[in-house]
This record gives C-alpha cells, sequence and structure tokens, in this order.
C-alpha cells in the first residue's frame, strides 16, 4: 500500500472511529435526548391513556351495574314501602267499619231497646252510638216492609219513609246478609252521607237499624292514621268515584279517574298525571268494595334512592379523579425515573465516545508523528545532501540541475507534509451534520468507486451493487453516511479471509429506505452479535481495531432517525442493514 493511500484509509477510518470527536458527538447526542424527551412523553402519554381504560372500563362498567341493580332495589322498596301505608290504612278503615257495625248491632241488645220505639228511645239509641264515634249523624229504624217506624237524627222528615224499594234493603232482606255498608250518595236529604244497616230477627220478622254516618268526620279520621304528610289518602268505591278525599285532590262523588286494578288486592304502581309522576299504592277494603289508594309525588317516594344515588355517583366521581391522580403520579415517577436512566446511558455512552475518541487521537498522533517523521527525515537528509554538495571537501557535483533536483525531492515532502496537516484540519473542522436530502446510492457508489474497489480487488474480494432504482432521496450528513458505510466495509473486508464476496444493497422498504452491506466472510457467534455496538467491542488484533466504529456509526444512524440492523451466520458470513427514514413528503412518491 504507497503512503497516499495509507493515509486516505487512515483519515477515512479515522472519521469514523474519531466520530468521537466532541463536536460529532455532542450534536447527535442532543438530538438523541430530544428523541429521547418525545419518546418518553409518547409513553407516558400511551401508558396513561391505557391504564385509564384498563382501570376505569371496568370500573364504569361495575358501577353502571351496580347502579341499576340499587336502582331497581331501591323502587322495589319504595313500593313495598308505600303499599304497606296502604295495607295499614285499608286495616285500619275495615276495623272503623267493623267497629260502627257492632256499634248498631248492640243497639239491639240494649236494655231500652223496643220494636216501636218512641222518638225518646231513638234518641237514646243516637246518643249511645254518638258515644262510640261523633261520626254518627243519625239513627233510623225500619220494620220489614221497609218503613221507618223510629228515627232520630236532624232529619225528622225522614220517619215514616218506605225504603222497601232501596237496593240496600232489598239486598238484606233477600241477600242473607246481616248487615249492609252502602256508598256514599246524596239520597234524600241531598247531602253526601252513608250508611251502615243491620238487621235483627224477633218473631218471625226481620227489623234493621240503620245509621247515617257523615263522611267528613269518617275522613277526619282517616287523616289522623296518616303515616306521613307527603302521602295522599283517598277512598274510591268500585265504579271509580271518590267516597273520601282531600278537597285539594278532588270532591266525594266526583270521578278519580284512576282505575284500580281488582287483583292484586294491594299492590303499587307509577302514574303520570298533569306532568307529575307519583306513585300509586292500593289496597282493597274487606268490608265494602272500596280501595284505599295512597298517592305519594315520585321525588318524596324515592326520595331515599335518589339520596343514595347522588352518594354513589360522588363517590364513583372522586374513586375516577383518584385513579386519574394515581395514573398520573406513578406514570410521572416512573417515566422520569426511566428517563433518567436512558439519560445517564446516554452520558455514559457519550463518555465512552469521548473516551474512544482520545484513543483514537491517540492513534492519530502515533499515525502522524510517524508520517511526518518520514518527510522530515526526508528533508533533512535531502538538505544535508545539499550542504555536502556545497562542501568543496567532497567535491560533489553541485551544478544548479543538481541542486534544483534535490530540492525537488525537499518540496516533494513538504507537500506530503502539508497534504497531511491539510486532511488533519480538514478532519479537526468537523462540525455538527448537516442534513441534506441525498440520493443513497449515489454515496454507496461514491464510497467505493475507485481505491476501495481496488483495494478490494487486490484482496480477491468481488464487490456487487445490487441497487434499487429510483429510491426517494433521504436526509444524511454526507461526511457521516459515508465514514459509517466505508466502515461497515471495512469490517466486512476483514472479517473475509481469503476470497469473497461483499454485496451492496438498497432497497425501498414501506417508509424507509435500507441499504444492505453483506459479506462472505468468517460471521459472528451469538454472543458476538450481540456485542457489536458495545463500546471497545472487538474481536480484531490488538493496534487493529477498537471497537468503537460500530457503536459511533449506530450514534450517527440514530441521529438521523434510522437504526442498524445485524444478520450473521458463523463461518457463512453477516450483513449489516442501515434503514433511513424516508422523509413524509416523499413518502408518497415511486409507490
Ligand atoms: P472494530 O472494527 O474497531 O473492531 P467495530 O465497532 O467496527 O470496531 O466492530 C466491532 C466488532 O464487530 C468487530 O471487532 C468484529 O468482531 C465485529 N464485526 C463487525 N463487522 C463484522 C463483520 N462484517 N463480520 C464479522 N464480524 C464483524
Amino acid at each position: 500500500m504507497n503512503k497516499s493511500n495509507f493515509w486516505q484509509q487512515l483519515f477515512q477510518k479515522l472519521s469514523i472511529k474519531s466520530t468521537g470527536d466532541i463536536m460529532c458527538v455532542a450534536d447527535p447526542y442532543t438530538r438523541t435526548k430530544e428523541r429521547i424527551d418525545q419518546h418518553f412523553r409518547r409513553l407516558k402519554r400511551n401508558l396513561q391513556i391505557g391504564m385509564v381504560i384498563a382501570y376505569l372500563i371496568p370500573l364504569g362498567l361495575l358501577s353502571v351495574y351496580f347502579h341499576f341493580q340499587f336502582h331497581l332495589s331501591l323502587k322495589e322498596s319504595g313500593k313495598v314501602n308505600l303499599t304497606t301505608i296502604a295495607e295499614s290504612q285499608q286495616k285500619t278503615i275495615d276495623l272503623f267499619l267493623q267497629e260502627r257495625v257492632v256499634n248498631i248491632f248492640n243497639l239491639f241488645h240494649y236494655s231500652q231497646f223496643k220494636l216501636s220505639p218512641s222518638a225518646d228511645d231513638m234518641r237514646l239509641y243516637l246518643e249511645n252510638l254518638r258515644q262510640m264515634s261523633d261520626a254518627y249523624v243519625d239513627v233510623g229504624f225500619l220494620n220489614s216492609e221497609g218503613i221507618q217506624i223510629g228515627y232520630s237524627g236532624p232529619h225528622y222528615y225522614l220517619l215514616g219513609k218506605d225504603y222497601s224499594r232501596e237496593g240496600w234493603f232489598e239486598t238484606l232482606m233477600h241477600k242473607g246478609q246481616n248487615y249492609h255498608i252502602s256508598d256514599i250518595y246524596l239520597g234524600f236529604r241531598q247531602k253526601p252521607h252513608f250508611t251502615i244497616s243491620v238487621k235483627q230477627l224477633f218473631g218471625q220478622k226481620f227489623y234493621i237499624m240503620r245509621a247515617t254516618l257523615d263522611p267528613d268526620m269518617f275522613y277526619s279520621f282517616l287523616r289522623t292514621i296518616r303515616r306521613s304528610k307527603e302521602v295522599n289518602t283517598a277512598v274510591i268505591n268500585r265504579e271509580g268515584k271518590y267516597q273520601l278525599v282531600s278537597s285539594l285532590q278532588g270532591k266525594v262523588l266526583e270521578d278519580s279517574f284512576d282505575h284500580i286494578p281488582l287483583s292484586p288486592t294491594s299492590a303499587a304502581y307509577e302514574t303520570s298525571k298533569n306532568h307529575v309522576t307519583s306513585l300509586v299504592a292500593y289496597s282493597w277494603l274487606q268490608e265494602v268494595p272500596w280501595v284505599l289508594v295512597v298517592k305519594q309525588p315520585l321525588n318524596i317516594a324515592y326520595a331515599e334512592m335518589y339520596r343514595a344515588r347522588r352518594i354513589l355517583i360522588q363517590a364513583i366521581i372522586i374513586v375516577i379523579l383518584l385513579i386519574f391522580l394515581i395514573i398520573w403520579l406513578t406514570t410521572e415517577k416512573l417515566m422520569r425515573r426511566a428517563q433518567r436512566t436512558e439519560e445517564e446511558r446516554g452520558e455514559l455512552q457519550s463518555q465512552l465516545i469521548h473516551a474512544g475518541k482520545l484513543i483514537s487521537v491517540g492513534e492519530l498522533a502515533a499515525g502522524i508523528a510517524h508520517e511526518i517523521n518520514n518527510p522530515l527525515q526526508i528533508i533533512s537528509a535531502e538538505s544535508g545532501v545539499i550542504k555536502d554538495m556545497l562542501d568543496p571537501e567532497f567535491k560533489l557535483d553541485h551544478s544548479p540541475d543538481k541542486i534544483l533536483s534535490e530540492i525537488e525531492v525537499i518540496d516533494d515532502a513538504v507537500f506530503r507534509a502539508r497534504d497531511i496537516t491539510q486532511k488533519l484540519l480538514r478532519f479537526s473542522r468537523r462540525s455538527e451534520p448537516h442534513l441534506h436530502p441525498a440520493d443513497i446510492n449515489r454515496i454507496l457508489a461514491q464510497v467505493v468507486d475507485g481505491f476501495v474497489e481496488k483495494e478490494l480487488q487486490v484482496s480477491n474480494i468481488e464487490l456487487i451493487r445490487d441497487f434499487e432504482d429510483d429510491l426517494p432521496p433521504v436526509f444524511v450528513d454526507l461526511d457521516q453516511i459515508r465514514q459509517v458505510f466505508l466502515n461497515m466495509i471495512n469490517n466486512a473486508t476483514d472479517a473475509i479471509q481469503g476470497a469473497g464476496e461483499i454485496t451492496l444493497g438498497t432497497r425501498r422498504h414501506n417508509n424507509s429506505v435500507r441499504v444492505s452491506i453483506s459479506d462472505t466472510g468468517k460471521g459472528m457467534t451469538k454472543d458476538q452479535m450481540e456485542r457489536v455496538f458495545l463500546p471497545f467491542f472487538t474481536t480484531k488484533e490488538e493496534g487493529k481495531g477498537t471497537g468503537l466504529g460500530l457503536s459511533i456509526s449506530l450514534s450517527i444512524i440514530e441521529a438521523m432517525g434510522g437504526h442498524i440492523e445485524v444478520q450473521s451466520m458463523l463461518n457463512a458470513g453477516s450483513s449489516f442493514t442501515v434503514i433511513l427514514p424516508i422523509p413524509k413528503a416523499e413518502e408518497n412518491t415511486n409507490d
């Protein structure tokens, strides 16, 4: 190898080995830091979204399910509660009516009882009844023909009235019933009232004691047994007419428009009237065909449920906020730690590269010393020769031509030294990478055409170009990418013992351009393959390799947004693939 070739190679090699130069490394490192930041931001966002989905979807589903179940059971308990109120009021009314029947029936067994009672007797009967309840208005006594033969009360004209054609009279006489409680009606007196009639057999004939009750008094009694203020109670007969009702709700004998089913005998349901939804519970009375109906506005009937729902929603919101906080804190902490580790790793790598630079500088210095020493020796020798020529003692030919030819040798040596220093200067001036769009096929061709190809021929290595045409341009720093390729070609050359092949391939794959440098060399073990990118890993003999080429190449390619893949088989060969992204604007071209 001639000297200029040596230098060309040394510089090319040093360009790669010493990419650890502070200027060159600092910038990729800054870029790498930016990328690390970006990468961790993306990772954190994905992690947070993933965790939020993982925690909140099951929580949401569970909440909806429990809310639904809870809602149903509280609604049911609201209905049961109101039905219980209706049933209890119905029983109390039934009991009230039974008591009234017993009161009237007892008159037949009263010591003063007479089959032809006088007005005084009747007054006594009424007083007797009023002691039991002040709902009694009057009392009458009817013979078996339906004629009222005794009466005490405000409507004295009812004395002597014939009730034989009244429905209740016929029911009592012919249907084997012992008593009859009428619906509330207006009757002869044109005032709402209802009557309780009780029959009793004396001799062969039935007599009837009949008392009238004031529904208002009855209703006041009903109000006293009401359990809750918000409950509206009414009693309705089978035809849907109010029997007892508050003045706010309606009027006695008015149509209630409530269609209460006969079966089941008590239940609850929701109903809407004038845009107000209420919960209605009913219970049919046993003594009369009346139904007791209680109504409650829905917001009161389900107050418990609404309260529980509010608490549940508040609890869920708190839990969700807590989950968000925990996710945020955990991912923040996790990512900060991971990022610090990554940064420390990056710093370590940069320190290693820096150390590599020092080693390379050492190598370079030794090479420079050696190479500059040669021209200096030549210059020194030649100047000695000229001095000897001019010394008369030696009687040497010192014609101007002779001296000029010696000076030319000195000039050559000076030029060589200057060439070295110029290359050194160019090398030291290398600065941050400048990314330009470039045709990767052209760069590869420039790297191998000429010297490298000739060197390979000398070493019996065939170079195969397998380039894909019309590749889109990629953004690269020309000097740096050349160094990467040259380093890989040098490694491939070193790996081939004797004859072999190096194939340079370029391909477009999805949104990247792939450059592969494959050889038929000695290949690598799995262990070596895993370590090739570690700084200072080398299998080359001492003085030949520093183990920094691939680690620096990787930093360079990563700084360009790409990466490197490696495949190898022991004793068969290796393939290094540089993958570079196609800029967005170029992605759609040549597709
Ligand atoms: P160096 O060339 O100074 O050893 P590199 O980082 O370029 O440093 O390479 C590291 C090591 O990777 C080499 O010493 C060698 O063991 C292995 N290597 C790299 N390229 C090849 C290849 N094409 N075939 C086999 N081994 C290789």
